[in-house]
């Protein structure tokens, strides 16, 4: 058919609107070069578009000069539909420039960052605006490797609407520097965002939000952090550390998200209307207060767990004549009119030790309201507070508080508002906490919405159920085949494994019938390696190293032998494990360097004949405060006949950012543990530079002694109603350990 003019020019038409679905319409860029040919031409109003697709190894320099009226955009043809993968990150420099619609994932930033507000130390964005950029899990597979997502330098800029979420490596995701006059008092607005689940990093530098540095934590920033939504951003004990003066942090929530709002460094910042949901979670906290004139008011925190620098409300001690690193004191400040109800912990002169002496000053404590249903008192008072002046706080029926002027005790019954915030009912209260305008922020409102907020991901047991029969190679290949979240159900007999089980997901093998438990042996020098994104659940089996070859160090059950991002969970439940024996250093669990578990469960287990150690958590030695696991717990087992120890938890360092190791050992027989002459350690249990060890109803017979060493932060270590039969009493060193109950016997 032929065409007439006309009907083709329409016919053109319609193609060009069809293809440019959004305006401003702008050129739309199908490879790099075309990008920077149109970005070198750009002018005012102009709009530069990457085509849909997938574009690898792009480092998007975008450099120009717009104007206040026509900015220059970069952004794509269709949102959610332009991945930028592989080795790509994002440069921006010179003024009035708009970026919009990019997501970072499947790879990582070759530089220090994935989005720079500067294309060099010189070269910086001013007047410019990050918007509806996504960064998803875009991490370098090392953890210890550092870099940031987003560094905003320069003034008066703008990073909104965006989401940002799976942040695993070491360096913090949002990074304000100031480090050059050109990026002082620089009024940024960071407001909006979406920052999802940072899972805990297990050392120093797993900050969400860091605005300056010690250095330059005098100088002024301006910065304005307001209506964002941090969700279980869990990286260490500063979800946010302000290191600057005169900044907001405004109308933000926090939803179970471990440590604090910090005012590290800097004066004269402004905390307001915000609110903590820590759904009782471990380490939940609100704001920890350092510095001068800062002002804490109107927040609203509700079921925060935390303790010590992870508080509710925490105000520190400082250093006399502090260095700029250290911790100034607290002088002339405000906190007035903050509701705090169902936490656990508020701590004043915080931190107080000979260093740490210059106690708050000059501050005052106001009209807060403070309920615990059962009439808990939860301050803490370390040091003389005098100079903080308390006036019209209420708390709920405290009989005796620890702070009694300044408060009132009475029985208050709260009302939960349309808001979804509890306020009292008696309207002689109604000055007293947040008022009854502070709203909650939407979790919708924030970051963008063609692009799904995360969801955390199936645990164990979510997936199918499968019957595997000890026939050859069953196992084997159900273990191939298996989902996240899947659990294969074994049936009665006898296993032989002949191949190492990986497993890089969250993985269940239990008993089909309890009474009858499979035994598994295995030919390799592992059984099971946990790989990134794995996790095992054991129960209802046994194991025997028997068939296992004739080598040293065996293990059975290794972790990946290079870093792994994702933190991984083992639990294991109603097991035997034996006969790990057949040469020296034969472990139950090996880790590597450069792994991290959430959780180790040991429960109703038996373990007998092992030649190594059956947990060796001490690969982390280069005393930078990063450690292999957060919480170990191993309870109503038995341990006999172990030539290692049955467990090594190290966390070496004195930096303060981490709240684990967390170790729990109760109503557990060790028999014969550790007395092996390669065990170097020469203890059955070392605990070194653990934060919360529980050590209770143990026996512990002809077995090497438990030995704890305190190293930093305030560990609480308990050892109770346990009994030391012809084993050494326990030895702690450093002090401060409760050993209560026990006895010893020859
Ligand atoms: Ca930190």
């Amino acid at each position: 058919m032929q065409l007439k003019a006309y009907q083709r020019a329409l016919l053109a038409l319609v193609v060009l609107i069809m293809a440019t679905p959004a305006f401003p319409a702008g050129v739309v860029v199908q490879d790099q070069d075309e990008y920077r040919e149109a970005v070198k031409n750009a002018k005012p109003g102009d709009v530069v578009r990457l085509a849909n697709g997938t574009w690898t190894d792009f480092e998007i320099l975008f450099r120009g000069e717009g104007t206040e009226d026509a900015p220059i955009t970069l952004t794509v043809e269709e949102k959610g539909k332009v991945i930028l993968s592989g080795k790509s990150n994002l440069r921006l420099a010179g003024k009035h420039l708009v970026v919009s619609g990019l997501v970072f994932r499947d790879g990582y930033t070759p530089t220090s960052e994935v989005i720079a507000f500067r294309r060099n130390k010189d070269d910086l964005a001013h007047h410019s605006r990050v918007t509806e950029v996504v960064i998803d899990s875009y991490n370098n597979p090392e953890r210890t490797e550092t870099d940031i997502w987003v560094a905003l330098f320069g003034r008066h800029n703008r990073f909104d609407h965006n989401h940002l979420a799976g942040k695993k490596n070491r360096g913090v995701t949002l990074a304000v520097h100031l480090k050059t006059e050109a990026s002082r008092e620089n009024h940024h607005r960071i407001d909006h965002n979406y920052f999802g689940h940072r899972p805990n990093l297990g050392s120093n530098g797993g900050e969400t939000l860091r605005i300056g540095t010690s250095h330059y934590s005098l100088t002024d920033s301006f910065t304005t952090v307001e209506n964002n939504f941090f969700e279980r951003c869990n990286g260490e004990v500063e979800i946010i550390s302000n290191k600057a003066g005169r900044n907001v942090f405004r109308g933000n929530v926090f939803l179970e998200s471990r440590g604090t709002l910090t005012l590290r460094h800097g004066n004269d910042n402004l905390v307001e209307n915000n609110v903590f949901f820590g759904n009782r979670v471990d380490h939940t906290g609100g704001i920890r207060l350092i510095n001068k004139r800062q002002t804490i008011r109107n927040n609203y925190l509700q079921g925060l767990t935390g303790h010590r620098f992870a508080s509710a409300l925490t105000v520190m001690n400082g250093v006399p004549d502090s260095p700029i690193n250290r911790y100034h004191q607290v002088e002339d400040s405000v906190i007035e009119n903050n509701t705090v109800i169902d936490s656990r912990h508020i701590e004043l002169a915080a931190g107080s030790d000979d260093e740490r002496s210059a106690v708050p000053i000059t501050t005052v404590f106001r009209d807060n309201l403070i309920y615990n249903e059962d009439g808990a008192d939860i301050f803490a008072v370390h040091d003389d507070i005098s100079g903080i002046r308390f006036e019209g706080n209420v708390l709920n029926a405290v009989e005796s508080p620890a702070v009694s002027q300044g408060f009132a005790s009475r029985k208050i019954e709260l009302e939960k508002q349309p808001t979804g915030l509890y306020r009292p009912v008696d309207d002689t209260l109604a000055e007293v906490g947040a008022s009854a305008e502070l709203k909650v922020l939407d979790r919708d409102d924030t970051g963008v919405d063609w692009y799904p907020k995360p969801d955390y991901g199936p645990g164990f047991g979510t997936g199918a159920v499968t019957a595997v029969s000890a026939e050859e190679g069953a196992l084997e290949n159900a273990v191939a085949a298996a989902g996240a979240g899947d659990v294969l159900e074994l049936e009665p007999g006898a296993y032989t494994v002949t191949k190492l089980l990986a497993v890089d997901a969250p993985l269940t093998l239990r008993a089909a019938d309890a009474d009858d438990r499979p035994r598994i042996e295995f030919e390799r020098t592992a059984l099971f390696e946990i790989l990134n994104g794995g996790g095992l659940q054991l129960q209802g089996l046994r194991f025997t190293g028997k068939s296992a070859p004739d080598n040293p160090g065996n293990a059975m059950i290794r972790t990946s032998r290079y870093s792994m991002l994702d933190p991984y969970q083992l639990l294991v439940e109603n097991c035997e494990v034996f006969d790990l024996n057949v040469n020296h250093s034969f472990n139950f669990l090996e880790v590597a360097k450069g792994t991290f578990a959430e959780r180790i469960d040991i429960r109703n287990s038996l373990f007998n004949d092992i030649s190594g150690a059956v947990i060796e958590l001490d690969k982390e030695t280069d005393d930078l405060g990063l450690y292999n696991a957060e919480y170990i717990s191993i309870t109503d087992s038995e341990f006999r006949d172990i030539g290692e120890a049955l467990a090594v938890v190290y966390r070496g360092g004195t930096d303060e950012s981490t709240f684990g190791p967390h170790f729990e050992l109760q109503d557990v027989t060790l028999d014969n543990v550790g007395n092996n002459k390669r065990n170097k350690s020469g203890a059955s249990v070392v605990m070194h530079g653990v934060q919360l060890t529980e050590i209770r109803d143990n026996e512990f017979k002809q077995s090497k002694p438990l030995r704890v060493i305190h190293t930093v932060g305030d560990p609480v270590t308990r050892i109770r109603e346990n009994r030391f039969v012809a084993t050494p009493e326990p030895s702690v060193k450093g002090g401060g350990a409760l050993l209560e109950n026990n006895t010893v016997q020859p």
